[in-house]
């Protein structure tokens, strides 16, 4: 027996109609999708509860100097709380910095990555444990 995970389309249709889906599959909910025109993977989600839009962003989470940077290149940025994307403005970017309170993202941009030097650095993984030996002397 196989079992699928997509959407029936009956319920697509429908929940599209009655404005609870985009016609993209996006929600309000952000989740990593890949972005069909460049085939990357994108964080992407409505940037809103109200009156929202459909909203495709970077991998790449942003520090307060790229948070400049993208905006400097006229990107909009977004942060990530509690699951949703919500677009930053002046309130929220001097309010809660990039890179320190919130994780914060710019928009996507097909075949224009942003640099890493914009970038929070990937955290490094923590040292190997030794393998645990048996016949070891106990060190206390
Ligand atoms: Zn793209």
């Amino acid at each position: 027996m196989t079992t699928t995970t997509t959407m029936p389309e009956w319920l697509k249709t429908m929940l599209i109609d009655q404005g609870r889906l985009s016609e993209t599959g996006l929600t309000r909910r952000a989740r990593i999708r890949t972005h069909k025109p460049c085939h990357l993977p994108t964080l992407a989600g409505y940037d809103a509860d109200t009156c929202a839009l459909d909203t495709w962003c970077d991998l790449a989470e942003l520090t307060l100097a790229g948070e400049v940077h993208a905006l400097l290149a006229g990107r909009t940025t977004y942060e990530l709380t509690t699951e949703r994307l919500y677009r930053r403005d002046r309130w929220t970017i001097t309010g809660r910095p990039a890179g320190r309170m919130t994780p914060v993202f710019a928009e996507h941009r097909c075949h224009a990555p942003i640099p890493a030097t914009w970038a929070v650095p990937p955290t490094p993984a923590p040292p190997a444990k030794p393998a645990h030996q048996e016949d070891a002397t106990c060190p206390f």
